[in-house]
């Protein structure tokens, strides 16, 4: 008996598939060699993310210092590389547009996700890039909505936790965006 798979396309043997006891056929869609495939380049996924935290750990200052040299260095060229590609031609905005509705929800759903996940994280890092730079526009932002905040509860500016800040303007950046693209 004979099965195609859906992975690579290729009619092969039944017995070149895993079993899978599942499945109505008995058999797994994919062949034992396009299995091996998925689950290599997973490994090998998983163990860069592995790698590339352990790095970033490890190297965070150094990492942050260059980043900051880099940024120093070219801010001109990247500012209208930024230009060009952003603000582009109506034609770019119209491609980015339909892009962005068609894969809106995934997007937001990946988002979502990868914001749970690392959230620590995301808000530690933000905080760095803030002290780095006090005069940034990030910095002025959130301090304008710890003002807001601290008005808003009555309660002192120091006692409000910076998580809340930092959740509340993520949800701010989602909305805009969600809301430049769909007008
Ligand atoms: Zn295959």
């Amino acid at each position: 008996m004979t099965k195609v798979c859906t992975k690579c396309g290729v009619e092969k043997d039944v017995e070149e598939f895993y079993r899978n006891k599942a499945r109505k056929s008995g058999v797994g869609v994919y062949c034992r060699c396009c299995v091996k495939i998925i689950r290599s380049t997973d490994a090998v996924k998983e163990s860069r993310k592995e790698y590339a935290k352990k790095y970033y750990t490890k190297n965070k200052e150094k990492i942050i210092a260059s980043t900051r040299k880099y940024y120093e260095e070219n801010k001109e060229h990247l500012y209208q590389k930024k230009k060009e590609r952003w603000g582009g031609s109506e034609e770019y905005k119209k491609k980015r547009k339909i892009s962005y509705h068609k894969n809106k929800n995934k997007l937001l759903r990946r988002q979502k996700k990868w914001y749970d996940e690392n959230r620590e994280e995301i808000i530690a890092r933000r905080k760095e890039k803030r002290d780095l730079n006090p005069s940034t526009k990030a910095n002025e932002r959130f301090s304008s909505h710890k003002a807001y905040l601290s008005k808003k509860l009555d309660i002192k500016r120091s006692e409000i936790p910076e998580i809340l800040i930092e959740a509340k303007i993520h949800v701010l950046d989602a909305r805009k965006k969600i809301k430049s693209a769909s007008d």
